[in-house]
């Protein structure tokens, strides 16, 4: 037997918070007057404490090491994003060496400054 949750399931009188978030002596609490807004606040297992990503709006300047001409160089990557599958990066546009051209991930090493590029640029995924 199907259990279905329909609009009607919440009868709040006019003034009354059907939702309630948090806890209201915590300063984080959050309280919705209807449905539409308690749903568009997202799934709530989610960590709301999290600031939202930088790198979704804008691309990302990474410090490489060019294994071939054993230069260092910053490059606009684009948005950064993880593969599934390995905890591999994935960017949004080519690696180019300013003396070899584009470059694979496996033709450059990332410098240490390009590790905390990185780091900040990832550590909310
Ligand atoms: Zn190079």
């Amino acid at each position: 037997m199907g259990h279905i949750i329909d609009r009607n399931l919440y009868q709040a009188r006019s003034g009354q918070k059907i939702a309630l978030y948090g806890v209201p002596w915590r300063s984080k609490h959050q309280e919705f007057q209807d449905v539409a807004a308690f749903a568009a606040r997202g799934p709530l297992c989610r960590d709301q404490t999290s600031p939202v990503k930088k790198w979704e709006s804008s691309g990302e300047n990474i410090n490489f090491e060019c294994r071939k001409c054993k230069q260092e160089f910053d490059c606009d990557v684009g948005r950064i994003s993880l593969s599934d599958d390995e905890m591999r990066p994935v960017f949004e546009k080519d690696i180019v060496c300013p003396r070899c051209g584009k470059l694979s991930m496996d033709d450059v090493l990332l410098t240490e400054l390009g590790q905390s590029q990185m780091t900040q640029a990832t550590w909310s995924l």
